[in-house]
């Protein structure tokens, strides 16, 4: 039985680990005060101040993880974004998120930086369009697929979906991630054709017809084979592994989500694994001693409780000195939509990691999140002296 905001205790525990309580202090941008002002709004009569409430949260998922009572509040908060979708009529919340974000200087800023032809090259149905604060105007009816290459092995061990920005942004990530994957498989990893965006965007803005469409698209095109599915993007990684969620009320493509979602392999865990595997394999030595900080993005240390992996293998790397933040992992504030519906509060959030940055004072930043790469860039690149921020995986290339 779906659990129901009634059930909240009041206990509080979970305003302890909120980012954007801790940014802010109200008690309604807290999972407590929003699943009291769930249980007592009505949907169909505060459709505006719903959608207010809704975009508050990151759905980072902290406030799961320290529960009292073992609830899923962003569970519930996806549950009511789609809900006002029906009530209030087609993209109202991705439209008032991007009607927000094209009144963003920032944002606005940033998008010229990255140079519009090679946004004009971006699929319609890329999420990366919200993220960036692109329109979703002139979307088609069919989803403009993402064309990849033909696979470059005969007999490939893995299959790998590289996310929108990856593929449409940061090449370099995919031919790290493929030389990685090689140097312990042998093989360079298969990309099918016709893979499209994840759909993460679309679910956090309560789209769930097109979450479901992108969805069903990439379980086909992964579907002419049974091999592990390598993702190298969290936001993505996490997002896959929903697929089962996305399908409760269609059992047959539940079924195909299911068996879809086993295959899948987080980055940072196949090489943990690997290097486990095989002990004699050594990354080079990095040139210089270099102190680096590893950020957990939100997708992975609570939709997963993935953070041993890549601390692993960077203290595995000689001449790595992994360090960690005084107050320990700290969210950046990115949280998919978040950051364009609630500029303010995420610039805060981010602030808070900046400021931790700063006084760890590392040479380079790794992670393995899209959303988090392009935030905490945007974020440093105000500081006088900046650390690298790098993908995980071009890290890694390079030490090949
Ligand atoms: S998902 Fe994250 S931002 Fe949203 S209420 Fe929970 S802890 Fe706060
Ligand atoms: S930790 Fe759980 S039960 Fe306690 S206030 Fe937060 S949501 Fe409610």
């Amino acid at each position: 039985m779906t659990e129901q905001p009634s059930q909240c205790a009041k206990c509080g525990a979970c305003t302890v680990v909120c980012p954007v309580f801790q940014a802010t202090g109200r008690e309604s941008h807290s999972a407590r005060g929003r699943l009291h002002l769930l249980e007592h709004l009505d949907p169909a009569r505060a459709s505006t101040a719903f959608a207010e409430i809704l975009s508050q949260c990151l759905l980072c998922g902290a406030c799961r993880s320290a529960c009292s009572r073992g609830l899923d509040p962003p569970a519930r908060f996806i549950d009511a974004r789609k809900q006002l979708e029906k009530i209030a009529g087609h993209h109202v919340l991705l439209r008032a998120i991007t009607q927000k974000a094209l009144g963003n200087p920032t944002l606005l800023a940033t998008i010229t930086t990255l140079g519009l032809p090679l946004l004009e090259l971006l699929p319609a149905d890329s999420g990366l369009r919200l993220r960036l604060g692109l329109p979703r105007e002139g979307i088609s009816a069919d989803p403009a697929l993402v064309e990849m290459s033909e696979n470059e092995s005969a007999a490939p061990v893995l299959a790998f979906f590289p996310g929108c920005y990856a593929t449409h942004l940061h090449t370099k990530i995919i031919t790290a991630t493929k030389q990685i994957a090689a140097a312990f498989t042998g093989d360079v990893p298969l990309i099918p054709k016709q893979i499209s965006c994840c759909g993460l965007a679309a679910e956090n803005g309560g789209d769930t017809a097109t979450a479901q469409r992108l969805a069903k698209q990439n379980i086909m095109a992964f579907s002419e084979n049974t091999l592990p599915i390598l993702t190298s993007c969290a936001s993505c990684y996490s997002q896959l592994r929903r697929y089962p969620q996305l399908f409760e009320d269609d059992p047959e493509w539940r079924d195909k989500a299911e068996r879809f979602a086993v295959r899948l392999v987080e980055f940072s865990t196949f090489v943990a694994q690997a290097m486990k595997a095989e002990p004699t394999f050594r990354f080079a030595d990095s040139a210089a001693m270099r102190t680096v900080v590893y950020h957990d993005p939100c997708h992975l240390r609570f939709h997963s409780q993935t953070t041993s992996p890549p601390r692993d293998i960077l203290r595995a790397i000689p001449g790595l000195r992994l360090a960690e933040l005084p107050d320990g992992p700290q969210c950046c504030g990115q949280g998919g939509l978040f950051h364009l519906a609630q500029p303010e509060i995420a610039g805060k959030i981010r602030n808070r990691l900046l400021n931790q940055l700063e006084q760890t004072a590392p040479d380079l930043i790794t992670t393995t999140c899209s959303g988090c790469l392009i935030h905490i860039r945007q974020g440093l690149d105000r500081e006088p002296t900046q650390p690298e921020v790098r993908h995980l995986a071009i890290l890694l290339a390079e030490l090949l």
